[in-house]
Protein backbone atom coordinates (compact mmCIF):
# COMPACT_ATOMS: atom_id res chain seq x y z
CA UNK A 1 0.00 0.00 0.00
CA UNK A 2 1.44 3.29 -0.97
CA UNK A 3 0.54 5.58 2.42
CA UNK A 4 3.09 7.80 2.92
CA UNK A 5 2.91 11.08 4.66
CA UNK A 6 4.14 12.33 7.55
CA UNK A 7 2.77 10.55 10.98
CA UNK A 8 2.51 14.14 12.79
CA UNK A 9 0.42 12.19 15.43
CA UNK A 10 2.96 9.50 16.16
CA UNK A 11 0.65 6.39 17.50
CA UNK A 12 2.14 3.42 16.88
CA UNK A 13 -0.71 2.68 14.59
CA UNK A 14 -0.92 -1.02 13.77
CA UNK A 15 -2.40 -2.09 10.69
CA UNK A 16 -5.38 -1.98 12.78
CA UNK A 17 -7.88 -2.21 9.93
CA UNK A 18 -9.37 -5.00 8.73
CA UNK A 19 -9.17 -7.07 11.69
CA UNK A 20 -11.09 -5.30 13.85
CA UNK A 21 -14.39 -7.37 14.32
CA UNK A 22 -13.81 -10.40 15.95
CA UNK A 23 -12.75 -8.49 19.38
CA UNK A 24 -14.44 -10.55 21.89
CA UNK A 25 -13.84 -14.45 22.19
CA UNK A 26 -13.63 -15.65 18.85
CA UNK A 27 -16.08 -18.34 18.98
CA UNK A 28 -19.23 -16.89 17.62
CA UNK A 29 -17.82 -14.23 14.80
CA UNK A 30 -20.28 -11.28 15.42
CA UNK A 31 -19.72 -8.72 12.86
CA UNK A 32 -19.63 -4.97 14.97
CA UNK A 33 -21.97 -2.49 15.15
CA UNK A 34 -19.45 -0.17 13.48
CA UNK A 35 -18.58 -2.88 10.52
CA UNK A 36 -22.33 -3.47 10.01
CA UNK A 37 -22.67 0.14 10.04
CA UNK A 38 -19.94 0.68 7.50
CA UNK A 39 -20.92 -2.07 5.41
CA UNK A 40 -24.82 -0.65 4.31
CA UNK A 41 -25.38 0.53 1.06
CA UNK A 42 -24.82 4.10 1.07
CA UNK A 43 -22.56 4.10 4.15
CA UNK A 44 -19.36 3.51 1.48
CA UNK A 45 -17.48 6.29 1.75
CA UNK A 46 -17.41 5.98 6.03
CA UNK A 47 -14.12 4.48 7.37
CA UNK A 48 -14.41 2.20 10.82
CA UNK A 49 -13.76 4.24 13.64
CA UNK A 50 -10.93 2.98 15.90
CA UNK A 51 -13.27 1.85 19.46
CA UNK A 52 -10.25 3.70 21.23
CA UNK A 53 -11.15 6.92 19.85
CA UNK A 54 -14.95 6.61 20.67
CA UNK A 55 -14.04 5.30 24.32
CA UNK A 56 -12.04 8.91 25.11
CA UNK A 57 -14.75 11.38 26.35
CA UNK A 58 -12.36 13.96 25.02
CA UNK A 59 -13.19 13.28 21.46
CA UNK A 60 -16.85 13.31 22.16
CA UNK A 61 -17.14 16.77 23.50
CA UNK A 62 -20.13 18.85 22.58
CA UNK A 63 -22.04 15.77 21.45
CA UNK A 64 -24.20 15.09 24.37
CA UNK A 65 -26.22 18.24 23.67
CA UNK A 66 -26.23 17.79 20.18
CA UNK A 67 -27.34 13.99 19.53
CA UNK A 68 -30.72 12.59 21.39
CA UNK A 69 -30.20 9.20 23.64
CA UNK A 70 -26.57 9.65 23.78
CA UNK A 71 -25.64 7.21 26.14
CA UNK A 72 -27.84 4.52 24.80
CA UNK A 73 -26.16 5.68 21.07
CA UNK A 74 -22.57 5.23 22.59
CA UNK A 75 -23.95 2.05 24.11
CA UNK A 76 -25.12 1.10 20.49
CA UNK A 77 -21.89 2.07 18.61
CA UNK A 78 -19.87 0.14 20.51
CA UNK A 79 -21.64 -3.04 21.41
CA UNK A 80 -22.58 -2.72 24.83
CA UNK A 81 -25.85 -4.64 25.88
CA UNK A 82 -28.24 -2.29 26.92
CA UNK A 83 -31.12 -4.89 26.96
CA UNK A 84 -32.95 -4.16 23.94
CA UNK A 85 -35.35 -6.03 24.45
CA UNK A 86 -36.79 -4.40 26.87
CA UNK A 87 -37.13 -1.40 24.48
CA UNK A 88 -40.41 -0.78 22.68
CA UNK A 89 -39.89 -0.94 18.60
CA UNK A 90 -40.71 3.09 18.79
CA UNK A 91 -37.81 3.58 20.87
CA UNK A 92 -35.64 1.53 19.51
CA UNK A 93 -35.89 2.95 16.06
CA UNK A 94 -35.12 6.58 17.71
CA UNK A 95 -31.87 5.01 19.39
CA UNK A 96 -30.81 3.48 15.66
CA UNK A 97 -31.32 6.58 14.28
CA UNK A 98 -29.22 8.72 17.33
CA UNK A 99 -26.74 5.86 16.30
CA UNK A 100 -26.12 6.70 13.07
CA UNK A 101 -26.03 10.33 13.73
CA UNK A 102 -23.76 9.98 16.60
CA UNK A 103 -21.46 8.39 14.14
CA UNK A 104 -21.44 10.60 11.64
CA UNK A 105 -20.30 13.20 13.69
CA UNK A 106 -17.27 11.16 15.71
CA UNK A 107 -16.66 10.24 12.13
CA UNK A 108 -16.10 14.11 10.95
CA UNK A 109 -13.43 14.44 13.91
CA UNK A 110 -12.08 10.84 13.17
CA UNK A 111 -11.00 11.21 10.02
CA UNK A 112 -9.26 14.32 10.67
CA UNK A 113 -6.79 12.42 13.14
CA UNK A 114 -3.57 10.26 11.96
CA UNK A 115 -5.32 6.96 11.98
CA UNK A 116 -8.50 8.36 10.41
CA UNK A 117 -6.33 10.18 7.28
CA UNK A 118 -4.63 6.95 7.26
CA UNK A 119 -7.92 4.94 7.10
CA UNK A 120 -9.35 6.75 4.22
CA UNK A 121 -5.46 6.99 2.59
CA UNK A 122 -6.08 3.23 2.21
CA UNK A 123 -10.06 3.62 0.95
CA UNK A 124 -8.74 6.24 -1.60
CA UNK A 125 -5.79 3.89 -2.80
CA UNK A 126 -8.33 1.10 -3.04
CA UNK A 127 -11.00 3.98 -5.46
CA UNK A 128 -13.64 2.92 -3.02
CA UNK A 129 -14.80 6.87 -3.10
CA UNK A 130 -14.49 6.23 -7.20
CA UNK A 131 -13.52 8.63 -9.75
CA UNK A 132 -13.95 12.41 -11.11
CA UNK A 133 -17.46 12.36 -13.38
CA UNK A 134 -15.55 15.13 -15.39
CA UNK A 135 -14.10 13.50 -18.23
CA UNK A 136 -10.99 15.26 -18.77
CA UNK A 137 -9.94 14.78 -15.12
CA UNK A 138 -9.07 10.99 -16.47
CA UNK A 139 -10.42 9.10 -13.96
CA UNK A 140 -8.97 10.88 -10.95
CA UNK A 141 -10.10 9.44 -7.56
CA UNK A 142 -12.39 11.60 -5.72
CA UNK A 143 -12.81 11.86 -2.06
CA UNK A 144 -15.93 12.79 -0.09
CA UNK A 145 -16.57 15.96 1.28
CA UNK A 146 -18.89 18.46 2.61
CA UNK A 147 -19.89 21.70 1.97
CA UNK A 148 -20.83 22.62 5.50
CA UNK A 149 -19.64 21.51 9.15
CA UNK A 150 -22.97 21.65 9.95
CA UNK A 151 -25.81 19.21 10.01
CA UNK A 152 -28.81 19.39 7.41
CA UNK A 153 -27.35 22.03 5.05
CA UNK A 154 -26.41 19.15 2.77
CA UNK A 155 -25.72 15.99 1.62
CA UNK A 156 -22.28 14.34 1.10
CA UNK A 157 -20.33 15.69 -2.04
CA UNK A 158 -16.84 14.70 -3.66
CA UNK A 159 -14.12 16.86 -4.50
CA UNK A 160 -11.74 16.26 -7.16
CA UNK A 161 -8.18 17.11 -6.55
CA UNK A 162 -7.72 17.26 -10.70
CA UNK A 163 -10.19 19.66 -11.18
CA UNK A 164 -10.66 21.62 -7.88
CA UNK A 165 -14.20 21.20 -8.50
CA UNK A 166 -17.08 19.51 -6.23
CA UNK A 167 -19.40 17.17 -7.56
CA UNK A 168 -22.54 15.34 -6.68
CA UNK A 169 -21.72 11.77 -5.24
CA UNK A 170 -22.38 9.19 -8.34
CA UNK A 171 -25.87 7.61 -6.97
CA UNK A 172 -28.95 8.80 -4.79
CA UNK A 173 -28.24 6.31 -2.45
CA UNK A 174 -25.74 9.25 -0.92
CA UNK A 175 -28.29 11.74 -1.04
CA UNK A 176 -29.37 10.79 2.73
CA UNK A 177 -25.43 10.73 3.46
CA UNK A 178 -25.32 14.16 5.49
CA UNK A 179 -22.25 16.36 4.35
CA UNK A 180 -21.04 16.82 8.01
CA UNK A 181 -20.00 13.91 8.43
CA UNK A 182 -17.16 14.26 5.97
CA UNK A 183 -16.75 18.33 6.68
CA UNK A 184 -15.17 21.03 4.84
CA UNK A 185 -11.75 20.38 5.96
CA UNK A 186 -11.29 16.56 5.65
CA UNK A 187 -10.29 16.63 1.76
CA UNK A 188 -7.54 19.38 1.73
CA UNK A 189 -5.90 18.17 4.91
CA UNK A 190 -6.24 14.76 3.28
CA UNK A 191 -4.14 16.26 -0.01
CA UNK A 192 -2.11 18.03 2.63
CA UNK A 193 -1.26 15.00 4.38
CA UNK A 194 -0.79 12.52 1.32
CA UNK A 195 0.61 14.81 -1.23
CA UNK A 196 1.61 11.86 -3.54
CA UNK A 197 -2.49 11.28 -4.33
CA UNK A 198 -2.19 14.70 -5.66
CA UNK A 199 -2.64 14.31 -9.57
CA UNK A 200 0.44 14.52 -11.20
CA UNK A 201 -1.01 15.94 -14.79
CA UNK A 202 -2.85 18.96 -14.51
CA UNK A 203 -6.76 18.33 -15.70
CA UNK A 204 -7.16 18.37 -19.24
CA UNK A 205 -8.79 21.82 -20.62
CA UNK A 206 -11.97 21.49 -23.51
CA UNK A 207 -11.37 22.98 -26.51
CA UNK A 208 -14.75 24.01 -27.85
CA UNK A 209 -14.72 23.71 -31.37
CA UNK A 210 -16.82 24.06 -34.84
CA UNK A 211 -16.14 22.88 -37.95
CA UNK A 212 -12.53 21.77 -36.76
CA UNK A 213 -11.97 25.84 -35.85
CA UNK A 214 -12.05 26.50 -32.33
CA UNK A 215 -14.40 29.20 -30.98
CA UNK A 216 -13.74 32.31 -30.47
CA UNK A 217 -13.12 33.98 -26.77
CA UNK A 218 -15.26 36.94 -27.69
CA UNK A 219 -18.38 34.32 -29.07
CA UNK A 220 -21.00 34.15 -26.73
CA UNK A 221 -19.98 30.64 -26.84
CA UNK A 222 -16.84 30.79 -26.56
CA UNK A 223 -14.39 29.27 -23.91
CA UNK A 224 -14.51 31.32 -20.28
CA UNK A 225 -11.66 31.19 -17.83
CA UNK A 226 -9.72 27.91 -18.80
CA UNK A 227 -6.50 29.02 -17.48
CA UNK A 228 -8.55 27.98 -13.76
CA UNK A 229 -7.94 24.58 -14.66
CA UNK A 230 -4.11 24.91 -15.81
CA UNK A 231 -2.39 23.96 -12.42
CA UNK A 232 0.97 25.86 -12.45
CA UNK A 233 3.56 23.19 -13.08
CA UNK A 234 7.11 25.21 -12.67
CA UNK A 235 8.57 27.25 -9.71
CA UNK A 236 8.22 30.51 -11.93
CA UNK A 237 4.74 30.19 -12.23
CA UNK A 238 4.04 29.33 -8.92
CA UNK A 239 5.43 32.09 -7.71
CA UNK A 240 3.91 34.24 -9.91
CA UNK A 241 0.24 33.32 -8.75
CA UNK A 242 1.32 33.31 -5.09
CA UNK A 243 3.13 36.63 -4.67
CA UNK A 244 0.82 39.30 -3.26
CA UNK A 245 0.63 42.56 -4.32
CA UNK A 246 2.34 43.62 -1.71
CA UNK A 247 5.50 41.51 -2.30
CA UNK A 248 5.97 42.93 -5.42
CA UNK A 249 5.88 46.42 -4.61
CA UNK A 250 8.92 47.29 -3.04
CA UNK A 251 8.66 48.48 0.75
CA UNK A 252 8.75 51.54 1.95
CA UNK A 253 11.15 51.64 5.40
ZN1 LIG B 1 -12.08 16.40 -11.80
Amino acid sequence: MIVQGKDFQSGNDTDSQNDYETSGSGEDEEVSWISWFCSLAGHEYFCEVQEEFIEDDFNLTGLPQIVKNYEKAIYFILDIDINEGKLDSDKLAEIESSADLLYGLIHSRYILTSPGLKQMAMKYDNGDFGICPRHLCNGTYVVPCGRFDQLNKDSVKVFCPSCLDVYNAPSSRFNVIDGAFFGTTFPHLFFNTYPDFLPKEPAGVYIPKMFGFKVSEKSKTGPRIQWLRMLPTTEQEIKEITSTPEEKTPQNA
